[in-house]
């Protein structure tokens, strides 16, 4: 087998055997294929696209690169979500301790920001001590407490996805619908599920922006977890505008805190609900998905959920404190307003600026080894389609005296806009049922 010739077969718009596949990505997982080969390879992907048997083989060829997570010992079911990811979306943080205390069991393996959009697992450090880097052992022991795990892929978990993912990112090959579903699919099929749900974000904010394109990656990761048995759903969800009110670390874990206690914000409750009753759904522990959000909102409401997350925060080396008092989250040493300069209503024309914005103030990353501050972000104080007058408070800066508050500015500046009348989009667009 030589790579040369794998590549031109994908080169000239021919499918991959599994075999091709298979000794592809295991050479190039042991440093036999070097990467401007892989790079070659992932280009032709890129462009020709991959067949639907292709990619499924290809998929499971990326799953088999390393070892799987296995969870029999756990008497639950086990399931997962996974979002595409964007501005402010924090649901895993307070969906994950909930849909455990509802009886199933959830391994998650997340990822961290890059770029425009935070990371769940940077979020969870900004808890004192909280550790994300668990070993396999660790992660079976504190699931087996507390039925939730929050880890970070490791070295062995699906190597062919950790050197892919970093040649795509650097290499601008991101953006293919058989590469995103591929990459996502084989870590989360890794995590030994009996069920996932995804989310799939559109609008400014989201990895595929565009609608119908968004569909499609949904519609083709349901395919890739049939193919596997595993029991899949998918909800298009609204990523035009940012979820929550919070965007920055810190302030996104005391707003998961107030969606724990039965508050905050309406659309972050909303898809906690959905999508955890989903997973209680696929799992056989609710008859329907109302049952299933009946479940979860009791579960919230209670109380029973929040005490997961304080046993997780414990297990996990964290300071458990912080549930019952955020006031001990890092916090920015100024607070300033931001404010509307016209009157109208409020419109998110680019929410990648938004993104920008907290990034400037010192809370994202550029290259994967950037040291995030934790404390800074923005809190809006208006919501997307309201009316807003000259002067009025759109959102709060949380900064570290001034450090990119100018620059800050200026992203939010490009990042609204505020006009006429319109009709906001739904937060859920479209739900594919498994
Ligand atoms: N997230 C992933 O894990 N992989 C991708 O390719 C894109 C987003």
């Amino acid at each position: 087998m030589d790579a040369r010739s794998v590549v031109r077969t994908k080169r000239d718009g021919g499918e991959l055997s599994e075999v091709e596949m298979r000794w592809f990505l295991e050479a190039y997982v042991r440093g036999e294929v070097a990467d401007y080969q892989a790079a070659a390879l992932v280009a032709c992907i890129f462009t020709r696209g991959m067949k639907p048997g292709e990619l499924a083989l290809w998929t499971r060829a990326m799953l088999e690169s390393g070892s799987r997570l296995s969870f029999d010992e756990l008497p639950q079911k086990k399931a997962d979500k996974h979002s595409t990811g964007g501005i402010g979306d924090k649901v895993s943080i307070p969906l994950a301790p909930a849909v455990a205390a509802c009886g199933v069991a959830v391994p998650m393996i997340s990822g961290r920001g890059l770029g425009h959009t935070g990371g769940t697992l940077d979020k969870l450090e900004a808890i004192a001590g909280f550790r994300v880097r668990l070993s396999e052992d660790e992660m079976h022991r504190v699931i087996g407490r507390t039925g939730v795990a929050f880890g970070a892929q490791t070295a062995e978990l699906v190597p062919a996805d950790r050197k892919l993912y970093q040649l795509r990112d650097a290499t601008g090959l991101v953006e293919s619908i058989p590469l995103i579903a591929s990459s996502i699919m084989s870590k989360k099929l890794a995590e030994g599920l009996d069920a996932l749900v995804l989310d799939v974000k559109f609008g400014s904010g989201a990895f595929l922006p565009e609608v119908e394109r968004g569909a499609e990656l949904a519609r083709v990761m349901l395919e890739l977890a049939r193919s596997m048995g595993v029991k899949a759903s998918a909800f298009h969800t609204a990523m035009d505008r940012p979820l929550g009110a919070a965007v920055g670390h810190a302030l996104e874990i005391a707003e998961s805190i107030e969606c724990l206690e039965g508050g905050g914000p309406a659309d972050l409750r909303e898809l906690v609900l959905l999508q955890g009753g989903e997973m209680l759904r696929l799992c056989g522990r609710a008859p329907t998905l109302d049952d299933g959000q009946r479940q979860i909102a009791e579960a919230i409401d209670s109380g029973r959920a929040r005490k997961v997350f304080e046993l997780v925060v414990q297990e996990q080396g964290g300071d458990p404190k912080v549930v019952s008092d955020p006031s001990r989250l890092p916090r920015a040493s100024h607070v300033d307003p931001w404010k509307a300069e016209s009157p109208g209503f409020l419109a998110f024309r680019d929410l990648r600026e938004v993104g920008w914005a907290a990034a400037a103030l010192g809370g994202g990353r550029v290259k994967i080894e950037d040291v995030i501050d934790p404390a800074v972000g923005l809190v809006w104080r208006r919501r997307v389609g309201e009316h807003v007058e000259r002067g009025d408070v759109l959102c709060e800066i949380h900064h570290q005296a001034g450090r990119g508050a100018d620059a800050c500015r200026a992203h939010l500046a490009a990042a609204i806009s505020i006009g006429e009348r319109f009709e906001v989009s739904p937060l859920v667009r479209e739900t594919w049922s498994g």
